[in-house]
């Protein structure tokens, strides 16, 4: 198992934004996280990595309680995420955003080029050709020397997913990676994501694309006012009555 949330209750002041949710992740899977506006799923992802607190419940990763543990430490715990607002930097290239993420994985890489010894010269090259590999992954290795904010849109979704995976994460938070897209962008992204799957990576996605979700996941968790709803494969949430009624039945 990669990741195991218990019993997660999350207040913001009088609001409840989750409440009591459990699940677990097995290695290697792609599960979805769905569920109406307000549900709780982004604060889900901020509980994981830390970014908030949780009130109360438990986080194990791998078997270890990350609860507490500084959001730049979840990352080097290996969970990385990527935002619902795409987060880039904008003026950089898309080289050096991936080369970004590489550096979260490799301390060196806060070093100045003078600073560093012969082997961690060695690392910064590891980096680049990491982050060379990548760009092949996600189709934009013709674009390494463009200027982020010059990229459309789908692509700069697909750098971000790059840079995430620049950190060597085991597992990977996407939060509405769909959000936005044309159908050939999301296509493309559909392809990524399981090419990230089969790299080792687990998945786990926030989206409101419903075809993409159930094509996509092996299985998925629905979120509804904070509290967990249903959870199954794709065919037993669509089956779920009580999913179609608070969600499903309105899309
Ligand atoms: P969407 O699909 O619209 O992104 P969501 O399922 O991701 O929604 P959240 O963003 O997690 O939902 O919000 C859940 C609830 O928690 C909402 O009522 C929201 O207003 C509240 N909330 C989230 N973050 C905060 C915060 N930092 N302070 C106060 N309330 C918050």
């Amino acid at each position: 198992m990669v990741l195991e949330l218990k019993n997660i209750t999350k207040n913001f002041g009088g609001i409840s934004a989750l409440t009591d949710v459990s699940f677990q992740i097995n290695e290697g899977e792609i599960f979805g996280l769905i569920g109406p506006n307000g549900a709780g799923k982004t604060t889900m992802f901020n509980v994981i990595t830390n970014m908030f607190a949780p009130t109360s419940g438990e986080i194990l990763f791998l078997g270890e309680n990350i609860s507490g543990i500084k959001p730049h430490k979840i990352t080097d715990k290996g969970i990385c995420r990527t935002f619902q607002n795409i987060r880039l930097f904008s003026q950089m290239s898309v080289l050096e955003n991936v080369l970004v993420g590489a550096h979260c994985r490799n301390k060196s890489g806060v070093l100045t080029s003078v600073l560093r010894t012969k082997s961690q010269k060695h690392e910064e090259k590891s980096n680049h050709e990491v982050a060379l590999e990548l760009l092949e992954l996600v189709g934009l290795s013709r674009y390494e020397d463009t200027i982020a904010e010059n990229l459309a849109y789908g692509q700069q979704r697909r750098l971000e997913i790059a840079r995430a995976l620049a950190s060597n994460p085991k597992l990977l938070l996407l939060d509405e990676p769909a959000a936005g897209m044309n159908e050939t962008e999301t296509e493309n992204l559909f392809d990524l994501i399981k090419k990230v799957q089969q790299r080792g990576v687990t998945v786990l996605l926030i989206e409101h694309d419903m075809p993409f979700v159930m094509k996509l996941c092996d299985r998925i968790t629905v979120l509804n006012f904070g509290k967990k709803l249903a959870e199954g494969t794709p065919t037993e949430i669509q089956n779920n009555q009580d999913v179609i009624e608070a969600y499903l039945g309105s899309e």
